[in-house]
């Protein structure tokens, strides 16, 4: 039995706590902590009924190790799960290492304001020597490898679906049906529909920052840069039907390329309406979607922080979320001499989702890997001392666990591959 902290009470965040509440045979203490107690209280609140976990709240910035490490002597848990942004992915690396807490996280560290000079600085040395533009990356998470080892932790970087289940698809592609893997694309299609003109359906921030962003693909052993949204293919996806889809930076690219070099190319692809493209790029011409401060009368606003607050909140819309989520991967690669083509995916329906834990799917894809990989942590079975992406642990297990935790998967021969 285990105890965990998550920090962050948003979409990903309440599935994942559900579900935690699920294992009540794994998870002995949770303890849910955000800026906001009120909220997090409210979660409490809903899953406290219903499962034997013993659930405490605490009000915590991210921003501020003392806390983050006062928070963590008080509590003492096994593993802290990281369900809030990005930005506090190097502050909570730092207060799990010097405490002995495994880590988990669910997107690759990105600075709030990516025009900080320091930062700046280093990200145009990374662009030049690596090849890629995203301002997200792995670089300085996996700095932290000889910190975690040194404290004998795990930290488990990307553990959502995408990063994180796409990861663990490839692994297990690899281990039981592929000698050698060319080439992957990754599909993530959200076919759902909320109702809204333009809404996200995780956090807003995030979510405009990465998609805006220039675009890449890695073949060859280089990182092919291209304009956001420049590459568009037409997909008819299992279960859901055919969505335009857009090519773009995805951090699993960067670790799975570095883990299994093997691979000649690989791409992400997501789709996106017409609707959401029109909004995303209007609000980008006039300045919106900056993370730099600018004046606004006597106070400092970040343009897209002012917008996130206007839009709607992607936790509140399981209840009006109807359609199907299919994200998965695309293999071309040998067994046994012979050429072969496999898919493997999920579907999650968003109402299924909500009525099991008051989520859409995209919320319920990230939170239950979340969990599993607490689960697997938890119970020793992916252990080890360091960082790690999830490909580098066993596969099988976590495929099993996806089974049997609402996210089943399916493999297909020959699929249609994307040209
Ligand atoms: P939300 O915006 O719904 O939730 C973010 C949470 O972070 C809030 O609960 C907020 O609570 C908390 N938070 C923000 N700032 C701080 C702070 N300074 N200190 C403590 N807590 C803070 O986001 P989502 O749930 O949609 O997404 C969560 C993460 O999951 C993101 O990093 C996102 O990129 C990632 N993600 C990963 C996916 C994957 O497949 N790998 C897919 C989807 C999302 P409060 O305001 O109370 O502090």
């Amino acid at each position: 039995m285990s105890k965990v902290l998550v920090i962050g009470c948003g979409g990903v965040a309440s599935v994942a706590i559900a579900k935690i509440c699920q294992r009540d045979d794994i998870f002995s203490h949770l303890c849910i902590a955000s800026r906001t107690l009120s909220k997090c209280d409210a979660m409490k609140e809903k899953w406290q009924k219903q499962t034997k976990t013993e659930i405490s709240t605490a009000k915590i910035d991210a921003n501020s190790k003392e806390q983050v490490i006062a928070l963590i002597r008080q509590f003492n848990p096994d593993i802290l799960l990281h369900l809030g942004m990005p930005y506090h992915n190097i502050i909570l690396m730092q207060a799990c290492a010097e405490c002995k807490v495994h880590y988990i996280d669910t997107a690759a560290y990105e600075p709030e304001n990516t025009n900080e000079p320091v930062w700046r600085q280093e990200y145009e040395k990374r662009c030049k020597e690596k090849g890629f533009v995203a301002y997200f990356d792995y670089t300085e998470q996996w700095s932290y490898n000889q910190a975690f080892k040194d404290a004998g932790v795990t930290a488990l970087l990307g553990g959502g679906f995408d990063p994180g289940v796409t990861n663990v698809f490839v692994a297990y592609a690899k281990k039981h049906y592929f000698d050698r893997i060319d080439y992957v694309d990754i599909l993530d299609c959200n076919g759902g529909d909320h109702g809204y003109p333009f809404a996200t359906n995780f956090n807003t921030e995030i979510n405009l920052r990465e998609v805006s962003s220039p675009a890449d693909y890695y073949e060859n052993g280089k990182w092919v840069g291209v304009p956001a949204m420049s590459i568009k293919r037409e997909y008819d996806f299992p279960e859901i039907g055919t969505k335009d889809m857009y090519l773009l930076h995805h951090e699993e690219i960067e670790s799975l390329t570095k883990n299994f070099p093997e691979i000649k190319r690989m791409r992400f692809y997501m789709t996106f309406g017409q609707s959401y493209l029109t909004h995303m790029k209007c609000l980008e011409n006039v300045g919106m979607l900056q993370s730099t401060p600018v004046k606004y009368g006597e106070h400092e606003i970040i343009p897209i922080q002012f917008l996130k607050s206007m839009m709607p909140d992607p936790s509140s819309l399981g209840e009006r979320t109807i359609g199907k989520t299919n994200i998965g991967c695309i293999f071309t690669g040998y067994k046994d001499g012979k050429l072969k083509h496999l898919y493997i995916y999920n579907v999650c329906d968003h109402q299924e989702s909500y009525q099991e834990v008051g989520s859409q799917a995209i919320s319920y894809t990230t939170g239950v890997p979340a969990m599993i990989c607490a689960a697997l942590i938890s119970k020793g079975i992916w252990k080890g001392a360091g960082t790690f992406n999830l490909e580098e642990f066993d596969p099988d297990p976590f495929m099993e666990m996806l089974n049997n935790n609402g996210l089943p998967w399916k493999v297909v021969d020959n699929p249609v591959l994307v040209d």
